[in-house]
């Protein structure tokens, strides 16, 4: 026996030097799995445009807009370990340079499961490609969904209800793009998140309705309404000063207002935007000025992260 153990000794040691790693290995798991009980949602600053990472507590990794360039890619690539090259799902809003450039660039570079998009007509060199990135994803197994109101994704413990638009506009040209953007709001637990978009004062209202004409039906059929109530507005168009109402915002009641913004000559985010946002008493986050804003929610509460 001890010839035996002479012999192989050399292996011995290898081998408990493996059980030693396993258990190290075995161990990390098990922080890394604790540290997923939250959800992350992070609006990334990508200058004049649209983008927010969200990781979900099972770990699903969803994208909401891409910005107007590939500033995203890098950002991405920072939140997500090296040898995972898909994401769970991306949302479009819509069709336009400032959300779609960056996001085209994602998928041109990672595997998408579920892609949800307006499906709206537009000609434009930037809406062409991401046609054919779509057959591409098609071809590559992705589900392309056109966005609906009452559709609702679960993405394990995160719920996302889809409030706009109202009908399929799939290959439809819609004069007035802004209004076609999916509006999507993200709920776990007891913490929400409002997307929306571009939208203008016309949808803005339309939501209102729609959530009211619903508590009103509800009564009689126990339907599940979606509240527009949420604690946390990405703030519509940039701070447009033809969105984000003072109506709108009563009924969101947002405690904080994420105003995705950079350099541009429009003069986003307007002093009416601001000035309604303010009168409201939500707190104003904008990416031109604090870089990316991280929210981390335990389901209960909801913390800033930065
Ligand atoms: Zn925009």
């Amino acid at each position: 026996m001890s010839n035996f153990l002479e012999k192989y000794r050399k292996w011995v040691y290898v081998f408990i030097i493996i059980l030693i790693c396993l258990n190290f290995f075995a161990w990390q798991e098990v922080f890394y799995l604790y540290q997923l009980e939250n959800l992350k949602v992070e609006f990334f600053s990508v200058g004049q445009g649209d983008s927010a990472f969200i990781i979900t507590p099972q770990n699903h990794q969803i994208l909401i807009d891409g910005g107007p360039d590939s500033t995203v890619v890098n950002k991405i690539a920072k939140q997500m370990p090296f040898w995972d090259r898909s994401l769970d799902l991306v949302i479009l809003s819509h069709p336009e340079k400032d959300h779609m450039q960056g996001l085209m660039e994602i998928l041109k570079r990672y595997k998408i499961e579920y892609i949800v998009w307006s499906g709206v007509k537009k000609y434009t060199p930037e809406y062409l490609e991401w046609l054919k990135i779509l057959v591409k994803q098609k071809n590559n197994k992705a589900k392309i969904i056109t966005a609906q109101v009452g559709q609702e994704i679960k993405a394990g413990s995160l719920m996302i209800d889809i409030l706009n638009p109202k009908e399929n506009l799939f290959g439809k040209e819609i004069k007035e793009v802004n209004d076609t953007s999916v509006v999507a709001k993200l709920i776990y637990g007891k913490n929400s998140f409002l997307f929306v978009g571009d939208i203008g004062f016309n949808i803005e209202k339309q939501l209102i309705m729609d959530s009211r004409h619903c508590e009103e039906f509800a009564v009689n059929d126990a339907i599940q309404c979606v509240s527009l109530n949420s604690d946390v507005l990405k703030v519509a168009h940039h701070g447009s000063k033809y969105s984000t109402s003072e109506e709108f915002l009563q009924a969101v009641l947002p405690n904080i207002a994420v105003i995705e913004v950079g350099k541009n000559s429009y003069g986003h985010p307007t002093p009416e935007a601001i000035s309604r946002l303010q009168n409201i008493g939500a707190q104003i986050l904008r990416t031109d000025q604090l870089g990316d804003i991280v929210f981390i929610s335990d389901g209960q509460n909801l913390f800033l992260s930065k």
